[in-house]
């Protein structure tokens, strides 16, 4: 079956622009890289282990009407994360109650008006306004969780979206990939085909007409899917690095592409031995109830400053470094990020990094960085140049389309790679039909006609 619309990419981005796309008729072909659906949607269950972990996304974001309503089709429930928030400063523990009003005091000061401020210069010209010890906060809070320099990523874009949004974080109560299963079972019958280990190398277009050339990444053949259209979904990352040529190139959108901003994330998860809650080393305020007021712990002079138990009473935490933070520790090589675990948790605990080993009973990360499918962890939206995703967005020749979460207004979520996926499926299907209603004779330049 030769399909209609090539996919490319299967995390939830490419799977709802595909049973989009099937839904309004159109024959779909997804070609994805890894065994697996997915992309940076991991939960993996490690032997041995009382949870699931998820080695990338793991939030919902606030109440977003998309995501529960995707997540309720699967059955799936949400939890609410426990919100306590202590600071650690020097090895000393204290709760902050009004954490999260700071941080949005903070946001609420950002000017309406695009003055094109880069969050540091935002702080810089409010210095008169916010205290020094609000702006610090601020600071490591926006550059961990955005994964982004605060010397460049747009203040503008970090205005809260509309007076009295709902940001509160959920978890999802079982695994996150419930949702990747969701999507999947939504294809309508033989409409979607999906190609596993298909790793895209390059995407021939002219108007009306794809040529993607695929490798099998089990026995490295080659193979040329041919269709009308495609949805390219590949994250930024891999756009960045190239691995994909267009032919012809993308007029105009390679310089958006090198522009747009690209964050880094460490992050570890740590499974502990039975005890460790009333543990020697655990302080006992973050121990209380095994575990279930740990909530959050920011310790911003740690290699790993960040870390949540959201599985209490499982003797279980995840670290997390982003941004500037993340890059300064090198290496992502999992023994490495360890090391840099245990020694955040020495400091936090104020005991040695022999004790807290001694407590260690596994620990599970995945280097997004350095995976080749990813080359990193999610985008940021660059200071003064607030258009590029709309930009990067708009489709080529009625005949190539984009989606994914760098493209999106809440770029960097579950939520809005979800949206770029629909909104993508919605032009895509509306040129096949127009194609349909006007066709149009292309002439194939020869240079071309070898891949079609
Ligand atoms: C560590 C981490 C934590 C996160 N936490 C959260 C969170 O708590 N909440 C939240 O909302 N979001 C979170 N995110 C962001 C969220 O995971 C992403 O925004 C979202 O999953 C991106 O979906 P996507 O479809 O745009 O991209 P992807 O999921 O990356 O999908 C793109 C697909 O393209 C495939 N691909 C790549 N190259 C090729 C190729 N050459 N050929 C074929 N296929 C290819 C990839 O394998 C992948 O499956 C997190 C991300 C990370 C990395």
């Amino acid at each position: 079956m030769e399909p209609d619309v090539i996919v490319i990419g299967a995390g939830v981005a490419g799977l709802t622009a595909a049973a989009e796309l099937a839904e309004r008729g159109w024959k779909v072909r997804i070609l994805e890289a890894r065994d697996r659906l997915g992309g940076r949607i991991c939960s993996v269950k490690p032997e041995g282990w009382p949870t699931v972990v998820e080695l990338g996304a793991e939030f919902v974001h606030g109440g977003n009407a998309t995501l529960r309503k995707a997540l309720e089709s699967t059955g799936t429930h949400l939890a609410p994360v426990c919100v306590n928030m202590w600071t650690c400063r020097e090895g000393r523990i204290a709760l902050a109650p009004d954490y999260w009003e700071r941080i949005g005091r903070v946001a609420g000061k950002i000017p309406r008006q695009d003055h094109g401020w880069s969050f540091q210069q935002f702080l810089w010209h409010q210095r008169g306004h916010i205290s020094s010890e609000e702006r610090e906060l601020a600071r490591a809070y926006v550059g961990s969780f955005n994964a982004a320099p605060t010397g460049e990523i747009s203040a503008h874009a970090l205005r809260p979206a509309r007076a009295g949004a709902d940001t509160e974080d959920f978890k999802i109560a079982g695994r996150y990939e419930a949702l990747v299963r969701g999507l999947r079972q939504k294809f309508p019958p033989r409409r979607v085909n999906v190609r596993r280990r298909a790793v895209v190398r390059s995407i021939g277009w002219q108007a009306g007409k794809v040529a993607v050339q695929a490798m099998n990444a089990a026995d490295g053949t080659s193979t040329v899917h041919k269709a009308r259209a495609a949805v390219v979904t590949l994250p930024l990352g891999v756009l960045k690095a190239g691995h994909v040529k267009f032919s012809p190139e993308l007029p105009g959108k390679r310089s958006l592409i090198e522009r747009a901003g690209w964050g880094n994330v460490t992050r570890i998860t740590i499974r502990f031995r039975p005890g460790f809650w009333t543990s020697p080393i655990m302080p006992a305020v973050l121990g209380a109830r095994s575990g279930r007021d740990f909530g959050f712990v920011n310790a911003p002079d740690q290699p790993i400053p960040i870390w949540w138990a959201l599985s209490a009473p499982a003797p279980v935490l995840t670290g997390w470094a982003g941004g500037e933070m993340s890059d300064r520790l090198g290496s992502g090589a999992s023994w490495a990020v360890m090391a840099d675990a245990a020694r955040s948790l020495a400091g936090i605990f104020r005991t040695s990094r022999a004790e807290v080993s001694r407590w260690v009973a596994d620990w599970a990360t995945h280097d997004w960085r350095r995976d080749p499918f990813a080359l990193g962890a999610y985008s940021f939206p660059v200071a003064g140049r607030e258009d590029l995703p709309q930009r990067l967005a708009e489709p080529v020749e009625s005949t190539l389309f984009f989606a994914g979460e760098a493209l999106a207004e809440d770029y960097g979520t579950v939520h809005g790679a979800i949206e770029s996926g629909r909104r993508a499926a919605r032009e895509a299907s509306a040129a096949l039909e127009a194609a349909v209603l006007n066709p149009i004779f292309v002439p194939i330049p020869p240079m071309m006609s070898l891949v079609f």
